[in-house]
Order: structure tokens, then sequence, then C-alpha cells
């Protein structure tokens, strides 16, 4: 629960394994959400996917 998947498309789909109908999700924003499973998605880009920042306490 609350994952999000991180794409570095623009537009993504999301069928939730057949569950619902095929549906595109534009990331333009940054950001999106599946209207029918819900599941969110994060618009990222190879550079910033290589470089994940830790914060040490
Ligand atoms: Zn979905």
């Amino acid at each position: 629960m609350g994952n999000i998947i991180k794409s570095t498309e623009e537009v993504v789909s999301c069928s939730d394994n057949g569950q619902h109908p095929l549906v595109y999700i534009n990331l333009k924003p940054g950001f999106g959400q599946c209207q029918y499973c819900g599941q969110r998605f994060e618009k990222t880009t190879a550079e910033t996917a290589q470089t994940e920042q830790t914060t040490a306490a």
C-alpha cells in the first residue's frame, strides 16, 4: 500500500494487471494517479533516479 511507481515517461499506462480498462495517465505535472485503482505515479528523471539522497539523522 502507498507504493508510488516512478517513471521517466511523461505518460504511463495502467490496467492493474487487467483488473480495469487500460488508461493512460499524464505525468507532465510531475505526478498522476490512476482513476480506477488509485495507483500513484511520479515522474522522475534519470538523473534524479541515480542520485537518491539519504538524510542522516
Ligand atoms: Zn490502475
